[in-house]
């Protein structure tokens, strides 16, 4: 048997004036065949898994170029059409395949490919041919178009929200992937589309018991495997929103019949399976209250969360914080490379005037000026998140009375503690941290926090999908209609 495998993703937020071009993937995560690192990346995990189990399956592997860009704006359709015509060519190369394996996320958009994991998917198919396994992992934050479903044999997302199985849900599909090109199952996909947004997080309720479900399910009378593509909202294309994907043995009635169950369930939720969000004076109130000795509150600024394809540069939380100079505080990781080569070059123990941040976009806020002095600075600020590695480039901390501010050259979220710690912020000594991240700084947080909450700052990430400028979304759609299922 002979397995081909590559990676190739994006998330894209197409409202961010953040342009991606193949240097930014080249500069973020770029192996070419066979160099792939030991541990996986977020969307590159299939290639480990692959890797793996090929001595024991008795697989052949070949390995195609893996890349990933941090999420941004459009990207553009030179960057698409040179990477994917690079792993098209290596599958030529490496044909007959038995199967085909790939690490997408499922919402990258070129300029003139609104679907391009679809039109990936679809060109992998005219080469391998019909009898050639294709699996693909994505993003549970993805479009799920027809295009994708129909031109593979499975397609298996991630179930947590934060994603803290990629890896998992990689072996899940080379397994099944696997028993399919052994003839041992017949993969049938059966997709409901919710026509709205229903996403969830896994860190609580009802999330956590309804995925737990969803697994328990898995591999009992005749379901292989069930995905929810929660859908990126911040995104003008046709097939946005959430959906339910069921892969039945041979039987399509069956999925379809779980898939719309599913998926009525979660939208009946409606809003109950939000958390509440905070205002910036709010949360930090809150948080005071909340606080315990050497434990802070963390709170989440998920609305300036680079991982959602913004600058993640907003000085509408260091704002909040400098009018409460007696709270204890740290916000990280924010953006920006020209202070942090200034803050570099000045030295640790320097005390020096800074502008800093607020730069990106006028949804960013205003920059901010202050005399700062640096409290730490390294090379390469490298940071866990669940298996994989992840570099936010030049970094430094700087502190204003109470106040610890780490800012980056590179942009990503704050998965993990050492975004601080590595840089000499001591947490245990605050009172509010507040994180540049969505819902996947909570596995690592949550353990050093007396609680943790999130934050409305109110942009640049477009929280209210009633009010984001869709053209080319199908209708009905909510919560722009009302949702034709309930
Ligand atoms: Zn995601």
């Amino acid at each position: 048997m002979r397995v081909f495998t590559a990676s190739l993703a994006t998330e894209t937020n197409t409202f961010a004036p953040l342009f991606v071009d193949r240097s930014a993937f080249e500069s973020a995560f770029y192996c070419p065949p066979g160099t792939h690192p030991e541990t996986p990346t977020l969307c590159s995990a299939p290639i480990v898994a692959a890797r793996r189990r090929a001595a024991s399956e008795g697989y052949e592997l070949v390995e195609g170029t893996a890349t990933w860009a941090e999420p941004a704006g459009l990207v553009s359709r030179e960057a698409y059409e040179s990477l994917r015509d690079e792993i098209l060519g290596q599958l030529q190369a490496a044909l007959p395949v038995d199967i085909v394996l790939l690490g997408l996320h499922g919402s990258m958009v070129a300029r003139d490919y609104d679907d391009c994991e679809g039109d990936l998917i679809a060109r992998i198919r005219a080469l391998a041919g019909p009898d050639c396994v294709i699996g693909a992992e994505l993003d549970m934050h993805c479009h799920l178009t027809a295009q994708m479903v129909e031109n593979a044999d499975a397609i298996v997302a991630f179930k947590e929200f934060p994603h803290t199985d990629f890896l998992a849900r990689a072996e899940d599909l080379l397994e099944l992937c696997l028993k399919a090109a052994r003839g041992q199952v017949k993969p049938v996909s059966a997709v409901f589309d919710c026509r709205g947004l229903a996403a969830f997080m896994t860190s609580r309720e009802p999330g956590r018991s309804f995925v737990d479900r969803l697994m328990a399910m898995e591999g009992r009378d005749g379901i292989l495997s069930i995905s929810v593509a929660h859908g990126f909202q911040a995104a003008d294309v046709a097939d946005v929103g959430t959906k339910v994907l069921v892969i039945a043995d041979g039987d399509g009635e069956k999925a379809a019949a779980l898939a719309k169950q599913l998926g009525l369930e979660i939208l009946r939720w409606g809003g109950g399976a939000t958390p509440k969000h905070y205002k910036p004076e709010e949360g930090i109130a809150e948080a005071v209250k909340l606080a315990e000795p050497g434990r802070p509150v963390v709170l989440a600024d998920r609305w300036d969360n680079p991982g959602g394809g913004v600058a993640g540069d907003s000085s509408v939380m260091v704002e909040a914080l400098l009018k409460h100079p007696d709270v204890p505080a740290a916000i990280g990781a924010m953006w920006d490379p020209v202070a942090v080569s200034l803050c570099r070059a000045a030295g640790v123990g320097a005390t020096i005037p800074l502008r800093f941040i607020g730069k990106a976009a006028p949804s960013s806020g205003r920059p901010i000026d202050a005399v700062v002095e640096v409290v730490g600075a390294t090379g390469d600020l490298l940071i866990p998140f669940e298996q994989s590695w992840v570099s936010l480039g030049p970094a430094v901390a700087i502190r204003i009375g109470k106040l610890d501010i780490v800012l980056a050259s590179t942009r990503a979220q704050t998965f993990s503690p050492p975004v601080f710690t590595d840089l000499g912020v001591d947490l245990a000594s605050k009172t509010v941290v507040v994180v540049k991240s969505s819902n996947h700084f909570h596995a690592a947080f949550a353990p050093i926090a007396a609680s943790v909450l999130y934050l409305d700052s109110g942009g640049p990430y477009p929280p209210d999908a009633s009010k984001i400028p869709y053209t080319k979304v199908k209708r009905p759609f909510s919560p722009l209609d009302p949702n034709p299922w309930l």
